[in-house]
Order: C-alpha cells, then structure tokens, then sequence
C-alpha cells in the first residue's frame, strides 16, 4: 500500500541512518491506510527485519524492543492486506533466499497460486499466507541460480514470471550497496540526493528529503545505488527516466 526504499553512504549513516529515513517516508504514506507495517535494513552481511500489524506505532515499539544497527540501506512498508490476514507474520518485509533477501510489494500476484505449487515442489518453505512471498522466494531462486548472484537480473527473471498489479522493492545482502525496484501497473517514483537516491510508491514517500524525481514507465525495473540510478524494461532494454521536480505545495 506505501512503499519506501532508501540508499546512501556509511559517512552519512549518523546524519541519515536507513531506518530513520524510512520510518519518516512511511509516516508520510500513512494517509494511504493500512493495516500492518515494516522494515528491513542491510547491515554487516545481515537482513535485520521489523514487522508489525496495526499502526506504525506498534512497528516503531518492536523496533525499541529489539533495535536495528545503524544501516546505509533499507526498504519500508505499509500493508493492505489482499491474500492472508493482517498478521505480523504476513506484514512486508518477506524474505528469500535463506533469509539473505528481503522483498516488499505493493498489488496482486494473480498466478501466486500455481508459482507456490511449483516452489513447494522445489522444496521452498514459506511463513506466511502471503502473495508477495512467492514473488520473494522466486527472486531468491533466480539469484542463487540463473541471476548468477545479480539482484536486478534475478528481479527481471521474476518478473517475467509474475502476472498481475505489482510494485517490488528488493535488498540483498550479496548487494548491500543497492535496492532494485519493479514496476507492472503499479506506481513507483525515485527520488535523486546527493550521495543518497530514495524510492516511493509516490514522492511524499522521500518529500522530506529531496524534490528531484525520477518517473519510470510500467514494465520497468531501477536500481538505485547512492550515486546511480539505472533503468531497464523487463525485456532488458536500457531506459531513461522522466526527471522532474516535485512542487512542494501539491505535495504537501
Ligand atoms: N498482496 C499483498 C499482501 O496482501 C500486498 C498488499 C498491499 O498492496 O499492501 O500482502
């Protein structure tokens, strides 16, 4: 339902730590409703992951109970829940690839069903109820296997697998030094810093921290790193974004 992502540099870890960042955009996204929220930063080689139903207050208390290093990268979201309660179990982050890769989305995945026959069968085990952690779990196959340890390439091998409405946010922690994002009828926005690059389902997602914009096409993926940002189609094609400055007012 909200959607933020978020990547940057470790000298400015003290003045943006990833958590900070990401909490900040997802109560930004709050007036969008939902029903369960999350987080998952990258940190010494780890996926540190938060998640809890009901209001971002219950996530902000499990976060002081349990804290999460200080971090460069991380992905944050707001759920509305479609296919399994609102439980914290089926709250976002969804993890795959042995808990090495974390997964948010936004939307549907309609061929969820016969994609998690085929995973089962392969010998995946999942957690929650939950559409999304198939397409986690398949991102995951794709980057052990034919992805060859390549994140965009194992989120562009999923994708091509995936029907339905989706925006997905993924980090790993082969990859700590970028989030990929996809698109399929559903929105996604980048926001460009200096030395840091944010995503969001829309830019009041990262309108605290920057106005400069990246709009992209649907079908499409981006990986953001703190000083890049690169587009592809699902086809592979190299992209160019649409730039353009946020207007505070309709932002706000
Ligand atoms: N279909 C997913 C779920 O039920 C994502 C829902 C959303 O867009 O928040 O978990």
């Amino acid at each position: 339902c909200g959607i933020v992502g978020y990547i940057g540099l470790p000298e400015k870890t003290a003045e943006h730590n990833a958590l900070d960042v990401l909490l900040e955009g997802l109560r930004r996204l709050e007036y969008r409703g939902y029903d369960s929220a999350g987080v998952a930063t990258v940190s010494g080689g780890v996926v540190e992951s938060r998640k809890k139903a009901g209001k971002l207050a219950n996530l902000v208390a499990e976060i002081e109970t349990s804290p999460v290093a200080p971090a460069t990268v991380g992905i944050g979201h707001t759920r509305w829940a479609t296919h399994g309660g609102p439980t914290d179990q089926n709250a976002h982050p969804h993890l795959g690839d042995g808990g090495r890769l974390a997964v948010i989305h936004n939307g549907i995945i309609e061929n969820f069903a016969e994609l998690k026959e085929r995973l089962l069968a392969e010998g995946c085990v999942f957690e929650s109820q939950t559409d999304t952690e198939v397409a986690a779990q398949l991102i995951g196959r794709h980057f052990a296997d034919d992805a060859a340890g390549d994140l965009t390439e194992a989120m562009r091998l999923a994708c091509q697998e995936l029907e339905g409405a989706f925006t997905l946010l993924a980090v790993h922690v082969d990859q700590p030094d970028r989030v990929v994002a996809a698109r399929r009828n559903s929105p996604l926005v980048v926001g460009l810093g200096e030395g840091e690059n944010f995503l969001g389902s829309d830019v009041s997602g990262f309108i605290d921290f920057t106005r400069e914009a990246v709009e992209l096409e649907q079908d499409q993926i981006v990986t953001i790193t703190h000083d890049d940002v690169a587009i592809i189609g699902f086809d592979g094609t190299p992209a160019e974004g649409k730039r353009f400055t946020v207007d505070w007012d309709a932002a706000a």
